[in-house]
């Protein structure tokens, strides 16, 4: 697996590479990033994934700075799976002349996670849009489990006239239907078994009576249970974690 740190080495590589399908993450890799590789290596000739920890989609109060971080594991894991290339850009490769971005998100990112998180997917459209433009893939997957994310992202793809094709990956879960997640690195044991009624309470009950009912379920907080895009989309926190799921509507 060859690991590229510039734009310039990377465009290099992408010039006799063919068919390519990019998988970007933030790292601490899981099954669910790895469901995503396995996707792009059916649909292209070569995979590029990126780790690259995106501090414009984080807003101060938020956990930029714990988020867990481990590139020699990932890079270990990517190569066991035989991905070709990773790519870890610095933060002035990927913003050389600033933040300022062409890149205004629309109707997709409206409301349900941004009515919480405001500037996450102004952070998540730029640093798409820019990954995009250095990787230059004739695919990119992103996964369900971020459903509003994979909206706006097909959205700002459609907006910009970007010709890449956006694929969407199935949820990955755990033998208890909690979706694979980085952040449930974060779960003690007592918040882990709250965690994993999540997927069960959006797939039994009604939406009107979701959030009460993940209360009861021991979550602290629930942001929205709310149905768009023929999904039930839902954001609870236990602890500290925050932690969003969805499920086909019906
Ligand atoms: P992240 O590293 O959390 O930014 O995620 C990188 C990509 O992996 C995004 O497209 C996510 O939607 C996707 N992803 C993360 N967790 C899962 C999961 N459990 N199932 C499917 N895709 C996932």
């Amino acid at each position: 697996m060859d690991i590229f740190h510039t734009r310039a080495e990377l465009e290099a590589w992408r010039c006799g590479a063919g068919q390519v399908a990019f998988v970007p993450t933030m790292g601490a890799l899981h099954a669910g990033h790895l469901s995503l590789i396995k996707l792009a290596q059916a649909r292209a000739e070569r995979v590029v994934a990126s780790i690259y920890v995106n501090p414009t989609q984080f807003a101060p109060h938020e956990d930029f700075d714990s988020y867990p971080r481990d590139t020699e594991a990932d890079a270990a894991l990517l190569r066991r799976e035989n991905v070709d290339a990773l790519y870890l850009p610095s933060y002035a490769e990927l913003y050389p002349d600033g933040e300022a971005s062409p890149i205004q998100t629309g109707a997709a990112a409206e409301g349900l996670e941004t009515d919480f998180r405001p500037h996450f997917f102004g952070g998540v459209a730029n640093v798409v849009y820019r990954l995009l433009d250095h990787v230059q893939p004739d695919i990119a997957v992103f996964g369900e489990k971020d459903y509003q994310q994979l909206m706006v992202v097909r959205e700002m793809v459609a907006d910009q006239g970007l010709a890449v094709e956006i694929a969407g990956a199935p949820i990955a879960r755990d033998e208890f239907g909690l979706a694979l997640s980085s952040r449930n690195a974060y779960l003690s044991a007592e918040e882990l078994v709250v965690a994993r009624r999540l997927n069960g309470v959006l797939r039994d009950v009604a939406v009107k009576d979701a959030s009460q009912a993940l209360l009861d379920a021991g979550f602290d907080r629930v942001d929205y249970v709310a149905e768009r895009w023929g999904r039930v989309l839902a954001a609870a926190s236990v602890g500290k974690t925050r932690l969003i799921d969805n499920v086909e509507g019906i």
